[in-house]
């Protein structure tokens, strides 16, 4: 038995559901298929509710959006009795959303109990859609057996109920059934609730669990979890094995691959997770389970990152030896809902940082120092004080346990190319090393620990270079003819990201192509001084970048020693890396 879950975008239009039906129908094994809303059908409905609760009445114009959207989905799908039937079931169904809209609209209030009904209908139809298109597929109600429980106002899956419903309806199941995800009911109440939003992954998972499945199947609109996120580092790639802690570390922020609670059911019960890209099945995809190859040298599986990040610090040295401090730090942002995701407290205790979201930290202080008011009246305290704007980068790898000399090379890198760590954090568990720079470093911070950690196959050198007289443009020449050959034979990738003549200036992150670099050059309009190549270099941030000054310029010498304070040193390759191709030593900028 597989359970198959299709996310929203691949159940998002006519020509996914295409894809979907011939993935689906091949299968030669009982499969059962979760599926989502239509693709961002869930933010449409959810929007309706809040306009109507306003009581604007355009409620209307977007509900006929969600109805027309249904009903072009259906026709372009089906036709004869199956298209009559499943437009009489929308048509039914919509009228009753419709009604709980104008009610909504009337009485100008929306609970969350009201939201849990509506949202529900996109899962309720997208699931009848998919049944209908699937041939030889049965429809089943999820809401009759996904079973929540409320435990301190958050519905979460009753284990209890749900998994003998779930081997009550699928013990002899044979061939094909299709399911909404993310929806289910309260236990006692009967009441329609759901497993927070992106839960349909969830409910894949809970189903896969409880059935004891071969394979949990997650098909959605990536090729898999990237070793980096793809928008930032654009030599990221797909990272083919993950264990389900390597998994759960990856997924809980950044790579929005999976829903984190996802991960537990299946793990439980050792069921592997293969992620899919329903745009491009013959993508071999992640697989995550319980023994992942290894790859040699390759000590940490993928990077994950946010941006969203501030850090709230209480010290004092009134907190030294004192216990109960952080017990009361955690109640008190735990009790305001506020979460916290990253926690480092120095051994001398006079200081506790906590990493959270940059929304929650003012009113984290304003309630910590409520909470501490004493303490600061007294001195034992002596601040609360929170840093905005920041980010948090976690390198994530079990391989990393009992392996010396991650984390020294984690921050000699960031180091050397001068990025500063405000905080970090590493768990006992050694599977995940997080810390925390500004936001403007993140960019440059994931490119050299990606291009350390991952990319054995070449090293890449930046290279700013201004004045292109005879020198310079010697120099160029010599570059263009040697790149080829030293990416080839020298592992190293000479990139010119940056050029500059006395008028103009061109700038390229990606590097400039060196065939055509005169007529780019003459063509640009950007003004060329000291100062604004000074800006472009600092504020483009590459790694490993070197300058070349081939003009015998004094202003272009008055700018070096800034500049030094923001281009990091290259690398110089210690022992332990000594199997690494060693191109360059110790060359300064
Ligand atoms: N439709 C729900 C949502 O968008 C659940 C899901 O897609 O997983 O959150
Ligand atoms: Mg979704």
């Amino acid at each position: 038995m597989h359970v198959l879950k299709l996310g929203g975008t691949s159940v998002g239009s006519i020509a996914s559901i295409k894809n979907v039906k011939q993935i689906v129908e091949s299968r030669n094994e009982p499969v059962i298929v979760v599926v989502s809303a239509l693709g961002g059908i869930t933010d449409r409905l959810i929007a309706t509710a809040n306009k109507a609760a306003a009581g604007d009445k355009t409620f209307e114009q977007e509900f006929e959006f969600i109805r027309q959207r249904h009903f072009d989905v259906v026709n372009g799908l089906l036709d004869g009795e199956d298209l009559t039937a499943v437009k009489l079931f929308i048509t039914g169904t919509l009228d009753e959303l419709s009604n709980i809209y104008h009610g909504i609209y009337l009485i100008r209030e929306l609970s969350a109990k009201t939201l849990c009904t509506v949202v529900s209908y996109g899962e309720r139809i997208s699931s009848r859609i998919i049944a209908t298109v699937i041939n030889g597929a049965k429809w089943v109600d999820s809401r009759e057996i996904i079973k929540t429980v409320n435990v301190y106002g958050k519905n979460v899956c009753d284990f209890d109920a749900t998994n003998p419903n779930v081997i009550g309806q699928f013990a002899d199941h044979k061939g094909i059934a299709v399911m909404g995800g993310f929806i289910s009911s309260d236990s006692k109440t009967g009441e329609v609730t759901n497993l927070g939003r992106g839960g349909s992954d969830y409910t894949a998972a809970i189903v896969a669990a409880a059935l004891n499945a071969e394979l949990l199947e997650i098909w959605t609109d990536v090729d898999g979890f990237m070793t980096a996120d793809p928008r930032v580092i654009n030599t990221a790639y797909v990272i083919p094995e993950l264990s389900f802690v390597e998994a759960m570390e990856l997924c809980n922020f950044g790579a929005k691959v999976i829903y984190p609670p996802t991960i537990f059911p299946v793990y439980h019960k050792n069921i592997p997770i293969v992620i899919k890209n329903t745009f491009n099945p013959d993508a071999p995809g992640t697989l995550i389970h319980a023994n992942p190859k290894h790859v040699s040298g390759k000590f940490i599986k993928g990077i994950s990152s946010i941006n969203d990040t501030a850090l709230v610090t209480i010290s004092g040295l009134g907190m030294v030896g004192v216990t109960g401090v952080n017990k009361r730090i955690f109640s008190t942002l735990a009790d305001n809902g506020i979460s916290v995701f990253l926690v480092s407290q120095a051994s001398s205790e006079n200081s506790s940082t906590i990493g959270m979201k940059n929304g929650d930290a003012d009113r984290a202080v304003e309630i910590l120092r409520r909470e501490f008011a004493k303490e600061l009246e007294f001195g034992e305290i002596n601040s609360i004080t929170a840093e905005h704007d920041l980010a948090t980068i976690a390198i994530v790898g079990e391989r990393m346990k009992q392996t010396p000399g991650i984390a020294g090379k984690l921050f000699r890198i960031l180091g050397q190319n001068g990025i500063n760590v405000i905080a970090c954090a590493q768990g006992a568990s050694e599977t995940n090393i997080s810390f925390v720079t500004t936001k403007e470093s993140l960019r440059k911070a994931i490119n050299v620990i990606h291009d350390s950690f991952f990319l054995w196959d070449y090293n890449v050198l930046n290279i700013f270079l201004t004045g292109v007289g005879l020198v310079g443009r010697s120099l160029l020449e010599q570059i263009h003819k040697q790149q080829e050959y030293l990416l080839q034979h020298r592992n190293l990738k000479l990139c010119v990201v940056g050029l500059s003549n006395s008028r103009h200036c061109i700038f390229n992150r990606d590097g400039i192509d060196l065939a055509t670099w005169e007529e780019q050059l003459n063509a640009s309009t950007e003004p060329s001084t000291p100062e604004i190549i000074r800006e472009k270099i600092t504020e483009m941030n590459v790694f490993n970048a070197v300058f070349v000054d081939c003009t015998a310029s004094a202003e272009i010498a008055n700018i070096y020693e800034s500049m030094l304070q923001h281009i990091g040193r290259l690398r110089e390759l210690p022992p332990a890396e000594a199997h690494r191709p060693q191109t360059w030593h110790q060359i300064s900028v």
